[in-house]
């Protein structure tokens, strides 16, 4: 019989503190900056993709993940969409603190300049700076608006990044613990990269493309009787793979065996290695088998 695992914990007031923490750290050095004439909020790439505005709101969501993956806490989804509402909210938080240190420093009564009068001038009064001379250009009006919601976007986007990573890594809801790297192997194609690298580009392909089919028949083969096996014969089937990386190997296949640091629960994850025809590597995910609701019954 399977013992009910205990109901997961909510991403707890901590984990969100952590979050606000260092998204205030992060909008406060943002402000900083501003002081100093850099508006890192304002850095377009290509002329249109909020780049800093991003970059701010990933340091503003590290301390979500950070959290979480500390004090192991697994994310639902639901918080990490949360925190969109958290992350616009931050944004517009920051804003009002500029807006209360500008009517301070200048005595302004809040009533006759309100936050709404000054976040329509910065947004109406934006403009670019030119690259070539340095100057600032005309202020983009009611164009500006739509440079706001980029931003926004942007930096509730960025936000999410961190914990989405986080939210993809395996875990024990049994345990509710974390799974650590335990255990590797590989699987090597016996092509070598140093003869198949001469070969012409056209030849260079197909040479590839058949020792990458193959490696992955071998793959298969290998893992189809351990797929649903218990720990111990997994552990003892990748002790068979070879241990190190052939450097020369035209392609390789790496086993990597996750495991709950307080039960068997485990996940196995096969990624695939390979040079490519234009004599750059590549590496992608082939399977990743999730063994740790069968190991469920087994767990403390
Ligand atoms: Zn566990």
């Amino acid at each position: 019989m399977s013992t009910p695992s205990q109901p997961l914990r909510q991403p707890g007031l901590i984990v969100y503190l952590c979050g606000l923490g260092t998204s205030a750290l992060a909008l406060w050095l943002v402000q900083i900056a501003n002081d100093n004439g850099e508006n890192i909020m304002g850095w377009y790439a290509n002329g249109i993709i909020p780049a800093g505005a991003f970059i701010v709101g990933v340091g503003s969501g590290v301390g979500y993940a950070v959290g979480s993956r500390l004090l192991q806490v697994k994310l639902s989804l639901a918080f990490v969409f949360g925190m969109i509402t958290t992350a616009v909210v931050d944004y517009f938080a920051a804003h009002y603190l500029t807006y209360l240190s500008i009517i301070e420093l200048h005595h302004i009564p809040a009533d006759r300049y309100g936050f709404i009068d000054y976040f329509r001038e910065i947004t109406e009064g934006m403009s670019f700076k030119s690259k070539s001379s340095g100057e600032a250009g005309s202020p983009l009006g009611m164009w500006g608006y739509f440079y706001k919601l980029l931003e926004i976007c942007g930096y509730a986007g960025g936000a999410m990044v961190p914990s989405m990573m986080v939210f993809g890594m395996p875990y024990c809801k049994g345990c509710q613990q974390y799974l650590k790297k335990h255990r590797t192997g590989y699987l090597h194609a016996p092509e070598q990269w140093s003869v198949v690298k001469k070969l012409k580009k056209k030849e260079r392909l197909a040479a590839l493309q058949a020792s990458i089919k193959d490696l992955i028949v071998r793959a298969n083969e290998f893992t189809k009787p351990i797929a649903a096996a218990p720990l111990a014969e997994t552990e003892a089937a990748l002790a068979t793979l070879d241990q190190t990386i052939h450097k020369d190997a035209a392609a390789r296949i790496t086993y990597t065996l996750k495991k709950c640091p307080r039960c068997d629960a485990h996940h196995l994850d096969l990624n695939l290695f390979n040079y490519t025809e234009d004599k750059k590597v590549a590496n992608s995910t082939v399977a990743t088998i999730d063994k740790t609701k069968v190991a469920d019954g087994v767990a403390a």
